[in-house]
């Protein structure tokens, strides 16, 4: 399972860009609600046969379960509460889920996460295709389909937040 970015974590974060941030959980009651979401994917929807497949039809092909036990994918927080940002994923790898995103609960931040870890597998910013796991990944109640990703193109050349 991704691993969570708390203050002792072994982990370079990616610096603040383009107003998203890749902090440490230092909040219980955030951390809390972040472990919770890991364990519904894990004990709930990992394994799900049309999740497992919804995710083969993404550009890079893997199961659910292969991008859920990828080593290197770390999740972080972003304190934004703005209303108009759930989570990011830089590079496959940086997921951070916003404060708004987890004063949510524990559902709707399994489905950001789940959203975000079908960037990790390749879903491109500009579609519904990451949202649309959610329908496959027995979230569909938390499923919103105004939500497009966005590449952004930084400064920085390959750097892909979605
Ligand atoms: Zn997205």
């Amino acid at each position: 399972m991704p691993n969570i970015h708390i203050s002792s974590s072994k982990y370079m974060a990616p610096s603040k860009l383009q107003g998203w941030q890749w902090l440490p959980y230092i909040d219980k009651i955030m951390l809390d609600v972040v472990k919770r979401a890991i364990t519904i994917i894990d004990k709930r929807i990992k394994g799900s046969k049309p999740c497992e497949a919804a995710f083969k039809t993404l550009p890079d092909g893997k199961s659910f379960t292969d991008i859920w036990n990828l080593k290197n994918v770390w999740i972080s927080y972003d304190p934004d509460r703005s209303g108009n940002k759930y989570g990011v994923a830089l590079n496959k790898q940086h997921i951070s889920i916003t404060a708004y995103a987890l004063a949510m609960g524990q559902w709707m931040t399994a489905a950001t996460i789940i959203h975000e870890l079908a960037h990790v597998n390749g879903a491109p910013g500009n579609n519904t295709q990451a949202e649309d796991m959610l329908l496959k990944c027995m979230l569909k109640q938390h499923h919103n389909p105004n939500i497009i990703g966005q590449i952004r193109n930084s400064k920085l050349k390959n750097v892909a937040l979605v």
